[in-house]
């Protein structure tokens, strides 16, 4: 069978989102507004991103036996997307959110399933392998050192920020940080010096700085009507592996990332901002000819 384009291993969530005047106080209740459910998970997102940038995508992840699990199956469907979920007894992950009427949010994130990712039995052969920090890091260890003896480029997306051994950075072919993360994770040089290939910072609107043994290069962000940046970080990760899983280098692939990412900023939530291809296609032209 032919290999996969991209392998993601990573997080799946159900995000409940209950809209409110205020936050609650410890131990007081309030009245909600609005209630809400959407796919979310860095994991998920990021293979969608993928997808829908137009490559053949594995996602290698884990859910529990509860209703949430065929929802994001389903999510995983619809984009075409190969599933290799495990069902654990654990419960589907779930982030529990709470917004007030400033746009304040409070978060908790139960990792649940997401905690009993594993890849033992090993993972799809893919070009390029794709991992975030929402599952244990054992797992993004063992999955980026046998994405790297097969041969497939590696990518790493250090999210949640977290010092991360050196074992796991020198598995690193691409690391893809924001501003905060680099700095959490003891800079560019320090990165370098540990074995990654590339770090890729991504600066919200200020594009992406490309950095390698080679000296630094810049792709500069697409300006657009920014309405929720929710996902873009996922798009930008997704759509990177696309590209460099269709064999373009790494700063074209940069620059076809950074289109996804302003594209995800001009539409809410995580899943449904993911764009297709044509349509980074489209802005990429409309930038060069504009
Ligand atoms: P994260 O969401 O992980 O913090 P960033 O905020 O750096 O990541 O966003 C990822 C990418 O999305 C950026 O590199 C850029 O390409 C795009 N992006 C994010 N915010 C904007 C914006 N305000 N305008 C245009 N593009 C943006």
């Amino acid at each position: 069978m032919d290999p996969f384009d991209v392998c993601v291993v990573g997080s799946a969530n159900l995000d409940i989102v209950a809209t409110t005047t205020r936050h609650p106080l410890p131990g007081e209740t309030v009245h909600g507004i609005a209630y809400h459910e959407y796919p979310g998970g860095k994991g998920l997102n990021q293979a969608v991103a993928a997808a829908r940038s137009g490559s053949k995508v594995a996602f290698v992840g884990a859910v529990g036996t509860d209703p949430a699990a065929e929802t994001l199956r389903a999510v995983l469907a619809a984009d075409g997307i190969d599933d290799r979920l495990a069902v654990t007894a654990e419960a589907t992950g779930r982030a529990v959110i709470v917004v007030d009427d400033a746009g304040e949010n409070s978060i908790v994130v139960v990792a649940g399933a997401n905690a009993a990712v594993s890849v033992d039995d090993g993972i799809p052969a893919a070009r390029v392998l794709l991992c975030q920090l929402e599952v244990p890091l054992s797992t993004v260890t063992a999955s980026m050192r046998g994405a790297r003896e097969a041969g497939a480029t590696t990518l790493l997306n250090p999210a949640p920020a977290d010092e991360l051994p050196l074992d796991l950075l020198a598995c690193c072919d691409v690391i893809v940080p924001n501003e905060h993360e680099v700095e959490l994770l003891g800079g560019v040089d320090h990165l370098l010096g540990a074995g990654c290939g590339a770090v890729v910072v991504t600066r919200g609107g200020h594009g992406v700085d490309i950095h390698t043994d080679a000296g630094t290069e810049h792709v500069d962000a697409f300006a657009v009507e920014v309405v929720d940046t929710t996902g873009a970080g996922d798009a930008f990760c997704g759509a990177l592996a696309s590209r460099l899983a269709a064999g373009h280098p790494l700063v074209p692939a940069a620059r076809w990332a950074t289109a996804a990412g302003a594209l995800a900023t001009t539409v809410p939530g995580a899943v449904p901002a993911q764009p297709l291809a044509e349509a980074i296609s489209g802005l990429l032209v409309h930038e060069r000819d504009g």
